[in-house]
């Protein structure tokens, strides 16, 4: 990939900080060279900043190489990294197709970056030829979301393959759910392009939200540009190690995620039983995107049990719909319970 299209210009020719393991590699007796406190403890010493065995492990169960491999603090961290990297303030722009992931919107704004948002399809599908008349030559980034937030859908394939084909930026493709999705997601592509840069997380599927591990995949160009801009210890020695020992375990997600599935049509069949649900979303995520009567009125119903679920009203193509993650099965019970208590109290 030809960064010099994209690339900010103040970051042509930035040095990135060197730490003290990049300035000595190997093993020595005595290290006094980064300031640590020497009093023998878990923590005492500084994390690599390169997760190297962490990138090893991750690339090899994606069958890619390690230097097509960056690990953030959480995707949100890769997500900002991407606009500090390739989005010159006030200058430059992005395509963000609504609705979806609040976070890339945010992102663009704290990085005073203009945001072109063309519309998914009601079906919350991709138009493509809508998205390729917002592209100008300030363009540098597209952000996909796939399977897609809040409307649990993958988008065509297809559409997605012609966006890389047809934007000479970066296609950010946010795969946070694609464990849960009947698609080996985009990973295949990125040799063929280039200009591919997936994002996943181990925040959904694998369990580990509170350890705050995301992970991009690119071409080693961008790859190897984003590592000099991050924090060099942006994540610490726990979350590297823990984050291992759930990859060495990956038998223990496809259960978990094979019981959320289940869960998932038990309650799509569970939820179409009740007449002020108009609409149940098709989903390949652990969540259902749910259109009804009145929203709001059932937001505050399940509040009242105790029961927290996300009211997307305000979002486009979302009026009146809430989104509801799968929980484990006693929970599930306890919304349709509630669900159904609300449907009594409503037809009285
Ligand atoms: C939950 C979610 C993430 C995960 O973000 P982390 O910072 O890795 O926890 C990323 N993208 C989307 C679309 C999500 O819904």
């Amino acid at each position: 990939m030809n960064l010099d299209f994209i690339l900010r210009k103040s970051l042509r020719k930035l040095k990135p900080y060197s730490t003290a393991r990049d300035e000595f590699k190997g093993k020595a007796f005595v290290y006094l060279d980064a300031n640590e406190n020497p009093s023998e403890s878990t923590f005492n010493r500084y994390p690599d900043p390169h997760q190297t065995k962490l990138r090893e492990k991750l690339a090899s169960i994606k069958n890619v190489s390690p230097n097509q491999v960056l690990i953030g603090n959480g995707s949100d961290e890769i997500i900002d990294l991407l606009f500090r990297a390739f989005c010159e303030p006030g200058i430059d722009n992005v395509i963000i197709p609504q609705p979806t992931y609040g976070m890339y919107s945010v992102c663009a704004n704290i990085n005073n970056v203009e945001i072109k948002q063309p519309l998914l399809t009601e079906e919350f599908q991709l138009e493509v030829e809508r998205i390729l008349t917002e592209i100008n030559q300030n363009t540098k980034l597209i952000f996909i979301c796939n399977p897609n937030n809040p409307s649990g859908n993958l988008l065509n394939l297809k559409s997605i393959l012609t966006l890389l084909n047809q934007f000479k930026g970066l296609v950010v493709v946010d795969e946070a759910y694609i464990d849960f999705a009947k698609s080996q997601g985009l990973l295949t592509f990125l040799n063929d392009h280039p200009n591919l840069f997936v994002i996943q997380t181990l925040s959904k599927a694998w369990g580990l939200a509170g350890l705050r591990i995301g992970i991009g995949y690119g071409a080693t160009s961008v790859i190897s540009l984003l590592s000099k801009i991050k924090p060099p210890y942006n994540i610490s020695s726990f979350a590297q190690q823990e984050a291992i020992k759930a990859l060495d375990q990956p038998e223990q997600k496809n259960t978990v995620v094979t019981i959320l599935l289940t869960e998932r049509e038990k309650l799509v069949s569970r939820l179409g039983s009740l007449s002020f649900i108009k609409r149940i979303y098709h989903s390949d995520a652990n969540f259902l995107l749910v259109k009804m009567a009145n929203a709001k009125d059932c937001y505050d119903h399940l509040i009242q049990d105790g029961i927290v679920v996300r009211d997307r009203s305000s979002m486009t193509h979302c009026e009146n719909c809430l989104r509801i993650s799968i929980g484990t099965p006693n929970e599930n019970i306890l919304l349709i319970t509630s669900l159904h208590k609300f449907q009594t109290s409503i037809s009285k």
